[in-house]
């Protein structure tokens, strides 16, 4: 258990029932221990299960190797009568998200792989990295980034510098 403890540090808050590679594939199937679970909408804790279901995440890859995690979760009522939602399904902190197919440590080197290659030839590339996801994660996963912040340059050009001076490098007129 300690060699799971420092291969995969993120499953500290889940219950890891068995590691075992099927073909190229590391699987990790794990269980969620906490006995509570928060509504996303109104914060209220629900003990009350409404029913058991696997998700199935993906995750940084292993030695080289693709990492499945198959983890069981559960989708709880929410017995707050003022609350919109009327059950919810469970997020581990730091390892699942709504709708993301992907553990939490994976879609940040996925959008460095998008941004720098795009969709189709970033996808090939996850697939020699051990992470294969679509082309169509790739790029939902670039267009959930924020907007690069744009940054005052703070070397300017001669050109720039003799403008803000006011001073032209122009050429002289043509005479004749
Ligand atoms: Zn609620």
């Amino acid at each position: 258990m300690e060699l799971l403890a420092v291969v995969f540090p993120h499953l500290a808050a889940v219950r890891v029932e068995r590691v075992h590679r099927v073909g190229a594939t590391v699987r990790v199937k794990a269980a969620t221990t906490e006995p509570t679970s928060e509504c996303p909408a109104c914060g209220c804790e629900s003990a009350r299960v409404r029913s058991r279901y696997e998700r199935c995440l993906s995750d940084l890859p292993v030695a080289g190797q693709e990492v499945l995690l198959q983890m069981r979760v559960r989708r709880f009522f929410c017995d707050n009568t003022a609350c919109a939602k009327r059950t919810f399904a469970e997020q581990i902190p730091g390892l699942t998200s709504r709708h993301g197919p992907c553990a939490a440590g994976l879609p940040s080197m996925l959008r460095t792989v998008a941004l720098a290659l795009g969709g189709r030839p970033g996808g090939r590339h996850t697939a020699r990295l051990a992470c294969a996801v679509g082309r169509s994660t790739l790029l939902r996963l670039s267009r959930s980034m924020p907007d690069p912040q744009v940054a005052t340059p703070r070397v300017l050009g001669v050109d720039e510098f003799a403008w803000r001076k006011g001073h032209t490098y122009a050429p002289p007129p043509a005479t004749g």
